[in-house]
């Protein structure tokens, strides 16, 4: 079986990142596709539950897990602790199945440095209007913290050129197809299908 790939997805919060993670694993088997759920020390939101958005944890055991190497990848987000468990990420890929990273540009450049096959995925807003017309929209900030996201959001999207794809979310359903067609394409790479069709091309090649 040939191993899956391993996609690291990021980009300002407001541009919709959540979202397209979401429809794509709605259309996806879960054998196929895979969402990595990350540890962090940040408190719970009111609508976030425990093992599925994330593993919410404090200081002292996110430095206990440091310490055991239990992390592919850590970093301090915005105040808060955030790391990538090694592994659950080991098990799907060995097992053939594509696992996602929703994790911001500090994590994609240690990954990068440890993993050379990773392909990273960079989402965009159509304009900073918009961007900021999607903060408000949330309802859930005041207007200074929405000034700070925006700030942090510029911070962000500077390193837009880092990645390997970068797909503007204006049109959702079109970034969502857009997100497909880079699976597809991965999975269709000459290495990949070598694998899966081995007997098939044999048998093609056979004198
Ligand atoms: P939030 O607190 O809004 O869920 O996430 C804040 C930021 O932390 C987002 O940019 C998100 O992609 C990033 N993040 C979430 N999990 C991880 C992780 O495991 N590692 C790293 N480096 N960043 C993460």
């Amino acid at each position: 079986m040939s191993l899956g790939n391993l996609y690291i997805i990021s980009a300002p919060s407001g541009a919709g990142k959540s979202s397209l993670i979401n429809a794509l694993l709605a259309d996806l088997p879960r054998s196929e596709v895979q969402l990595s759920i990350s540890h962090t020390t940040r408190k719970p939101r009111p609508a976030e539950e425990e093992g599925v958005h994330y593993y919410f944890t404090n200081h002292d055991e996110f430095k206990s897990l440091i310490a055991k190497d239990h992390f592919l990848e850590w970093a301090e987000v915005f105040g808060n602790y955030y790391g990538t468990s090694l592994p659950m990420i080991e098990r799907s890929l060995e097992n053939g199945i594509d696992v996602f990273l929703d994790i911001d540009w500090q994590g994609a450049r240690q990954i990068r440095e440890k993993v050379s096959a990773v392909k990273t995925i960079f989402i965009l807003p159509p304009s900073k209007a918009e961007l900021e017309k999607r903060l408000i929209g949330r309802g859930q900030d005041s207007a200074e913290t929405i000034a700070k996201r925006m700030a942090e959001a510029v911070s962000e999207m500077s390193h837009y050129n880092e990645f390997d794809y970068v797909i503007v979310n204006d049109d959702f359903q079109q970034a969502l197809a857009e997100l497909k067609s880079i699976l597809i394409a991965e999975r269709l790479k000459k290495g990949a299908q070598a694998e899966r069709y081995q007997h098939l091309i044999s048998q093609l090649l056979s004198e």
